[in-house]
């Protein structure tokens, strides 16, 4: 990528602790030399010298002491950890780790987890535990039932092919109308109630916004077929946990995976972990590895220079 005569970069990294750096700084030497990683505490680089910040919950204030800095680069798909401290500088541009890896790991998890409501894998997990054969089938086959994505962004987009490839019916929501081959899209709120009657499982992909805030409650739930299974991957604020566990216990859902809580990590007496229609998991939906953020930043920091517009940049306005 670096023909070697670009200017000198410097990046500071807070992502993976100090111990993480020399393997960010030989993924980023292999694509662009041009750029010096440091540790975000290294003492020898005073805060004039930062050119960019690729940062996980960096300390309130300490972005905005850099005079010099070009933009945020944050390590994860979200961006809260950023915005969260009052200082950040909104007027620099922020960028969200957007890679193709992560859309690759998200669509297998979404797959894993609608595969294991459809066939009941929760049955089988508790057969096995108590060493019991007991033959059973369940009702529909994938081509019978219809998945539906909340979010058809960079995730949700691939996601439902993915799906949709496993011979599933595949429909999306998102805030814009998209066309996606072979799905049928939805958009904006008044869409809303009608696509989730539709939804046998229910996939939530959403960022976490004010409008999204509390997307899956008690009224959600009401509204999707006697029977259906929710997949979250979404944000912990898009969740009422109560609202879930009733729908359960009612037998109105058939079972959850849910990947992302309020508080994380889950505190070991949540009642999630015990509940048998739950599966949780520990927001393992779509980590990329360092070497493919780091080329994706790479790449980002290539284009914003070149004046073009980068990928994965927040919008303030629109809150993701
Ligand atoms: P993205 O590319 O920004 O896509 C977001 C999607 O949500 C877009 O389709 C957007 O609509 C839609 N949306 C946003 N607000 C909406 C609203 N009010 N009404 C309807 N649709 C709305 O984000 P992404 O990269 O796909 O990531 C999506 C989310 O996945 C992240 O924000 C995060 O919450 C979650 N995530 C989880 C993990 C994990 O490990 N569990 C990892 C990465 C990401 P438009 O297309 O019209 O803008």
């Amino acid at each position: 990528m670096a023909a070697g005569h670009e200017a000198k970069r410097v990046l500071v990294v807070k992502s993976g602790g100090e111990a993480a750096v020399a393997e960010w700084r030989r993924h980023f030497q292999a694509v662009a030399p041009h750029i010096d990683v440091h540790w975000w505490d290294d003492a020898s680089v005073s805060p004039e010298r930062v050119d960019y910040a690729l940062v996980w919950e960096p300390e309130p204030g300490r972005l905005a002491a850099m005079p010099n800095l070009r933009a945020t680069l944050s390590s994860a798909a979200g961006v809260e950890h950023i915005t969260a401290d009052p200082a950040w500088p909104r007027h620099l541009p922020l960028l969200r780790a957007a890679t193709p890896e992560a859309s690759q790991r998200m669509s297998e998890y979404v797959c894993m987890a609608v595969l294991a409501l459809l066939r009941d894998l929760k049955r089988m997990v508790r057969q096995q535990a108590v060493h019991r054969w007991d033959m059973f089938t369940t009702e529909r086959a994938a081509t019978d039932t219809c998945v539906g994505i909340l979010g058809l962004g960079a995730m949700g987009a691939h996601t439902a092919q993915m799906v949709r490839g496993l011979g599933f019916e595949v429909i999306g929501w998102s805030r814009s109308r998209k066309a996606l081959d072979g799905i049928e899209c939805h958009a904006g709120d008044d869409e809303l109630p009608a696509f989730f009657e539709r939804c046998d499982v229910l996939v939530c992909l959403l960022p976490a916004t004010p409008e999204t805030e509390g997307i899956l409650s008690a009224k959600t739930f009401a509204l999707l077929p006697k029977g259906a299974g929710l997949v979250h991957v979404g944000r912990g604020s898009h969740l009422r946990y109560d609202d879930l566990a009733a729908a359960l216990d009612a037998s109105h859902l058939c079972g959850a995976f849910i990947d992302v809580f309020e508080e994380e990590p889950l505190r070991s007496d949540h009642p999630a972990w015990a509940h048998d229609k739950i599966f949780v998991t520990p927001h393992v939906g779509a980590m990329a590895s360092r070497r493919a953020r780091a080329v994706f930043f790479a790449t980002q920091i290539a284009k914003f220079e070149r004046g073009e517009t980068p990928d994965g940049l927040y919008e303030p306005a629109r809150g993701y």
